[in-house]
């Protein structure tokens, strides 16, 4: 069988290595419009590559996927992050576990990661057309042509779209299988940006810039999130303002239509034992001044804030703090309001919405429009939070889509 894979990406990458290892003597070609493999792969998780997650439990890993959670069963189950540690470990490159779950290559080197697959290509039968942009695909009487924009043509008997979404665009994911998949009659659910920080209209945040927080609750109308985040020079970022990024993705956002959030930095502690154990703590410290005392349970910078909200005087000695006061500080911590004017351009980590997952066959990765054409990773109406959850749904709709083809090549051998 002749076999085009349109992007050389994460899902790309592991559905040709799929083909590679196979040993069933397919003629595959991977078409990649950039010089090199892996571009995004290679700045993930900041260079250090996010391979996959730490949680072997599938049923809690699909939590982790606001869209896409029951589509991505059959996938996850079949290459979960145990079995993707596995089998890149297998290919040379020892993993770690981070206290986050996060795993990383121990080298700390996306490269690394990029590299197994560069060795494997070059042991086997895998054609790499680098600098090669397919600009249209059509198919009749189960043939693709594909145009590619070198004025050449290429015919095959499956396609596989692993052309990413549209985040990072200078990476060379730039939305074009969207418009391919479209053409060939699927729908593309609407499209939006997740996984991005926030910039906020308030000025206090922003002089907290580089503070982050363990542990806060996030609340934007009836979504929230918790784990750690950090204030920026614009608003908010980290692991909580991604996660429930994502579980707004498709909300307006502008400064004419704004968000507002609420901030809980204190999310296990019941407010009124919470204002009761304030109190006492104040009382218990009466000579010293309130912003020491609150700075034992919160970063200086963000007590003084705290304090200067709630009109209370930094120098205030801790025996003069009233129940009233101590009612304020409690409410504002578990409840510090932030209006959020935009999503931080461009710098999206993923793009949520596109192929329509009723239109995939989630045991084989194959289109039910068109039979032959295979879909995995991104481009698909798949997405997940932080934690190396994107990259694992990519490399588990990359194998099955490649075990698929090997299926129906054997298939086809044994019936000719
Ligand atoms: C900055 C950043 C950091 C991230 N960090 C992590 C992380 O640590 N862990 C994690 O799990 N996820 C991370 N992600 C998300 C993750 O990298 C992506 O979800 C994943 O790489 C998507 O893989 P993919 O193969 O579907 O698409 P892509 O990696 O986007 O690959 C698509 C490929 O197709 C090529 N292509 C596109 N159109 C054409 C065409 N017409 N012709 C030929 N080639 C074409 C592109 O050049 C590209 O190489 C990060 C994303 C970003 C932007």
């Amino acid at each position: 069988m002749r076999i085009a894979i349109v992007g050389g990406g994460a899902a790309g990458l592991m559905c040709a290595a799929t083909l590679a290892e196979s040993g069933v003597a397919n003629d595959v070609v991977l078409l990649e419009k950039n010089a090199e493999l892996g571009k995004k792969v290679l700045i993930s998780g900041g260079g250090r590559c996010n391979v996959t997650t730490g949680l072997s439990d599938v049923r809690q890993l699909l939590l982790r996927y606001p869209r896409g959670q029951k589509f991505l069963q059959k996938a996850m189950y079949h290459f979960p992050p145990l079995a993707v540690r596995d089998w890149f470990e297998s290919h040379g490159v020892p993993l770690k576990v981070e206290k986050d779950l996060r795993v990383f290559p121990v080298s700390d080197n996306g490269s690394d990661i990029v590299g197994v697959f560069k060795r494997l290509f070059d042991q086997a039968n895998v054609q790499i057309l680098y600098g090669h942009q397919v600009i249209s695909i059509s198919e009749s009487q189960h043939v693709f042509t594909l145009h590619l924009k070198q004025t050449i043509s290429l015919e095959v008997d499956a396609v596989v779209l692993t052309t990413g979404g549209q985040a990072y665009r200078h990476t060379g994911s730039t939305g074009d299988g969207y418009t391919f998949a479209e053409k060939l009659g699927h729908t593309i659910t609407p499209l939006a940006p997740s996984l991005s920080a926030f910039i906020v209209e308030e000025h206090w945040p922003k002089t907290l810039a580089g503070v982050s927080v363990k542990n806060a609750t996030i609340t934007c109308g009836n979504k929230r999130f918790t784990g750690p985040f950090l204030f920026t020079h614009k608003g908010i970022t980290g692991p909580a303002v991604f996660a429930l990024s994502a579980l707004i993705a498709f909300e307006t956002c502008t400064p004419q239509k704004k968000l507002h959030m609420e901030i809980n930095l204190f999310p296990d502690r019941q407010a009124d034992v919470f204002v009761k154990e304030l109190h006492e703590l104040a009382q218990s410290h009466g000579k010293k001044n309130l912003l020491n005392i609150i700075s034992t349970i919160i970063p200086y910078s963000i007590a003084e804030i705290c304090l200067g909200e709630n009109y209370i005087n930094a120098n205030q000695h801790g025996a003069s703090l009233s129940k009233e006061q101590a009612q304020n500080v409690v409410h504002w911590l578990q409840h510090i309001p932030i209006t959020v004017i935009s999503r931080v351009a461009g710098d999206e980590f993923v793009t949520a919405g596109g192929v329509n997952t009723k239109d995939v066959d989630p045991k084989t990765m194959e289109s039910l429009l068109v039979p032959g054409l295979y879909f995995a990773g991104e481009i698909l109406d798949i997405d997940g939070f932080t934690g190396g959850f994107n990259l694992q749904a990519s490399w588990a709709t990359g194998r099955l889509a490649g075990e698929a083809i090997i299926s129906t090549s054997n298939h086809i051998l044994h019936n000719t």
